[in-house]
């Protein structure tokens, strides 16, 4: 579309937002566009689409929720993965997790990356499953289990207002300050000496939020409120019946061949 690289330095397609600011929830960042790559030694990249006005490029929700649950997911398997048990107990122990919850996940050895863990990428309702029913604190023992369930929760809790048919101006409002809170959560900073009682360690990195992330926390919501004024909400603007066929397709044809279907390849976004 035009857009620059995810992670070139104005990498957002709707404000002149930094890379290094992407965490950022104190500013608010207008669906003004980007213009900031034109300035010397900045090259954007020209629209693709010139005759469609860039209010028009509505983010699809669905990929909001693929991808931010990649991170999640990707965030709660490095915690786990480091640990010495993971190959003769962790591993399987969250495989019959997910089976439990009726989601078919394996992990495996990645031949792409020399040997580092991968594992099934899910799509949209199984990765919604895993958000609500998950049980992260059987694996992350005290309160950060407990917090990190809760941010996966939420996570869907937002998503869930983010696809309602109709919305009140009053949910809108509610839905901004929620989802700039849950970042706020997701990068909290850690708190008091190490060892002390006071101790409290954030969850992740302010560099662990994405791009995806900065859409749905800044973005989303004015989009909310623009498509209202038209009498339309997000889901018609969702891909989702399109995914699902990419999906079958691809699952049969690999299927059929020595890739083996169900252990396709983590998707690169
Ligand atoms: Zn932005």
């Amino acid at each position: 579309m035009g857009l620059n690289a995810p992670n070139s330095k104005y990498f957002c397609l709707y404000c002149n937002c930094q890379s290094e600011l992407r965490w950022d929830m104190d500013q608010n960042f207008e669906n003004s566009g980007n213009h900031a790559c034109n300035v010397k030694g900045e090259n954007r990249k020209p629209a693709l689409f010139p005759a469609i006005n860039q209010e028009n490029y509505i983010p699809d929700e669905l990929h909001l929720l693929l991808r931010i649950v990649d991170v999640l997911m990707e965030c709660f398997f490095n915690d786990v993965i480091k640990k010495k048990e993971f190959e003769k107990k962790i591993k399987l122990e969250i495989e019959q997790a997910m089976q439990n919850i009726k989601v078919h996940f394996e992990f495996f050895k990645s031949r792409s990356t020399s040997g580092k863990w991968d594992w099934t990428s899910l799509m949209g309702p199984d990765k919604k499953r895993v958000l609500e029913h998950f049980p992260i604190s059987q694996f992350i023992s005290g309160t950060r289990g407990q917090e990190i369930e809760k941010l996966w929760k939420e996570f869907l809790r937002l998503y869930k207002v983010l696809r309602k048919p109709f919305l009140s101006d009053q949910e809108i409002d509610a839905f901004e300050i929620d989802a700039k809170q849950w970042i706020r959560t997701f990068y909290c900073a850690t708190e008091g000496r190490p060892n002390s009682i006071s101790h409290k360690p954030g969850l992740y990195r302010k560099q662990d939020v994405t791009p995806y992330m900065h859409v749905f926390a800044q973005h989303m919501h004015q989009f909310m409120r623009q498509l209202k004024m038209k009498n339309l909400s997000l889901r018609y603007f969702s891909t989702s019946s399109i995914e699902r066929k990419n999906h079958d397709q691809v699952r049969l044809f690999f299927g059929g061949t020595t890739m083996g279907g169900g252990t396709e390849k983590k998707s690169e976004y």
